[in-house]
């Protein structure tokens, strides 16, 4: 059978995305593998309506209502292959299965590379956060601990004293200059430049070189992040580079450069969330479905 259009991703920007398109009546598949982003967290904070939920709640009410429409079908897996064919889209699942879509929606988010610093992964998503939007609040004014990863960090170590008291651990990471350190200061934060060893304790705590132990409520760090599949690699989209990593072009209905190819979601986005997942998902599933009748 071929859809009308098939959804790489069945979380919030790929559901959001197919309620456009059930709602105009097209046969619309979602492939989905089940590993959301934020699967790390208990909560999500942020999104209008849903604000301190557990984030797969607002993914299984997403699902819910999108199963609702009898054109949709949903597949559990990984979608490894797609290419151009004829006037559409094939797209190998893991299965070996092939699926005919005249559209794709390539709503498959990112994954996130942390640096390799003992104990950091098992608080991520629990005391060791990225977005200040989505957990700063939550910390209650404490302490909090920014550790550098690039340059970058610098605008995670000046945002963060909204959140609590915070001290930026350069790490080797980088090392502000001369005006970097006034900002910092005017800002309040502390600069420690001793190494970091290892993250331990209840929440956060930081382990330096010297021996010393900060003790900390929560620590922000800026992953590196990969686009999930190689679908678009393979498709020939075209990627804009951002500070964290590489994201999908698209224009401003969601197609990427590839005709009939969309994106939407953390995957075409230079930084996500939950609430631009699904605003990018409901215009990728617009601009996919007028796709389909203007051209
Ligand atoms: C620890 C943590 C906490 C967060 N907390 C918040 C918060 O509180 N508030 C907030 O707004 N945001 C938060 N975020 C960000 C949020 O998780 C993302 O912005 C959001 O999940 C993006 O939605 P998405 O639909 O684009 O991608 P995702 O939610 O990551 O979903 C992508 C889906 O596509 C599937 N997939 C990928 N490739 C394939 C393939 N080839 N075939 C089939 N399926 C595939 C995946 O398995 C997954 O199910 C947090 C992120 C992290 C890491």
């Amino acid at each position: 059978m071929s859809y009308d259009a098939i959804i790489i991703g069945g979380s919030y920007a790929g559901l959001s995305a197919g309620l456009q398109l059930a709602r105009a009546r097209r046969r619309v598949l979602v492939v989905d593998a089940g590993a959301r982003r934020n699967r790390f967290a208990s909560h999500s904070h942020g999104f209008l309506g849903q604000d301190g939920r557990p984030p797969e709640e607002i993914a299984a009410d997403g699902r819910a209502e999108l199963m609702d429409y009898p054109n949709v079908t949903w597949t559990v897996g990984e979608a490894t292959a797609a290419d151009a064919e004829g006037d559409g889209f094939r797209v190998t699942l893991g299965s070996g299965e092939v699926e005919q879509g005249r559209r794709l929606i390539l709503a498959g988010g990112v994954r996130d590379v942390l640096p390799p610093v003992d104990g950091l992964a098992e608080r991520w998503g629990r005391s060791v956060f990225h977005c200040p939007y989505c957990h700063g609040y939550e910390l209650d004014l404490g302490r909090i601990g920014v550790l550098a990863v690039s340059p970058m960090s610098m605008h995670h170590a000046m945002m963060l004293p909204d959140w609590g008291s915070t001290t930026l651990f350069t790490n080797g990471a980088f090392v502000p200059d001369a005006e970097q350190l006034e900002q910092l200061a005017r800002r309040g934060v502390v600069v420690e430049p001793d190494a970091v060893k290892s993250i331990g304790g209840e929440r956060a705590d930081i382990n330096l070189a010297d021996g010393r132990c900060v003790a900390l409520d929560g620590l922000f760090v800026l992953p590196r992040t990969h686009i999930n599949s190689p679908l678009a690699e393979q498709l020939g989209c075209a990627l804009n580079d951002g500070p964290m990593g590489r994201y999908l072009q698209v224009t401003e209905t969601q197609e990427t450069s590839v005709p009939g190819v969309f994106a939407c979601g953390d995957a075409a986005l230079v930084a996500g969330s939950v609430a631009l997942a699904v605003g990018t998902g409901a215009r990728a599933g617009a601009g996919a479905h007028q796709s389909l009748i203007f051209r």
